[in-house]
């Protein structure tokens, strides 16, 4: 009798396994809100499912598979989203790394990898200044890359400058509106503004 309800059990969960492997995969909910706030700087909504894969190679990838958007992460990777009670950096600076791959269509039409890293980092650098970050902590992601690079990503000390240069560029453009404030801390508020659900009664 036993057997049979594991029979039946395993029965089950082939037919419910759905066609693309992603989706069984467990959503990061804590992520995916802080996706959604970092695609809400750029005025769009896309609809990107944040999922924990601990097989994920490089940390974190982006992909789209039959016209959905994912962002892979590896916690054991990239380390904890929260450290005393602050988002990470380094996460921050996987997930807008991640982010732009999606937002440059690089995951439909990938061309050349090396040019969509750069673009990638240095949109990485630009969103990460609009959330808040130093130039010091812009480039505590690419910090941890590669050295001498790959056939797929440039060496590190490309990578670090683009991000700089991301994150320059940014403190450039709001330099007239800014005030008295150094950081757009609006965007920083938002970023770190009560989980919607925590906001429920
Ligand atoms: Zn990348």
């Amino acid at each position: 009798m036993k057997k049979l309800f594991w029979i039946t059990l395993f029965l089950f969960l082939i037919q419910t396994g759905s066609a693309n492997p992603l989706d069984d995969l467990p959503v990061e909910p804590e992520m995916a809100v802080v996706v959604e706030r970092i695609l809400a700087m750029t005025g769009l909504h896309n609809d990107v499912r944040v999922v924990v894969d601990y097989e994920a190679t490089g940390c974190a990838y982006a992909t789209t598979r039959d016209g959905r958007q994912y962002i892979g992460v590896n916690p054991d990777c990239v380390g904890p989203l929260r450290i005393e009670g602050r988002y990470s950096w380094r996460v921050l600076g996987a997930l807008t790394h991640e982010v732009a791959h999606l937002l440059g269509g690089h995951t439909t039409n990938a061309t050349n990898s090396h040019r969509e890293e750069t673009e990638a980092d240095e949109w990485s650098g630009w969103a990460m200044y609009r959330l808040g970050a130093t130039l010091d902590e812009a480039l505590t992601a690419a910090r941890t890359y590669s050295v001498s690079g790959s056939r797929t990503h440039p060496p590190r000390a490309v990578r670090l400058e683009s991000v700089e240069r991301g994150w320059r560029r940014a403190a450039a453009e709001v330099e007239p509106i800014k005030g008295t404030s150094p950081k757009p801390n609006a965007w920083a508020a938002f970023l770190n503004s009560p989980l919607p659900w925590a906001t429920e009664d």
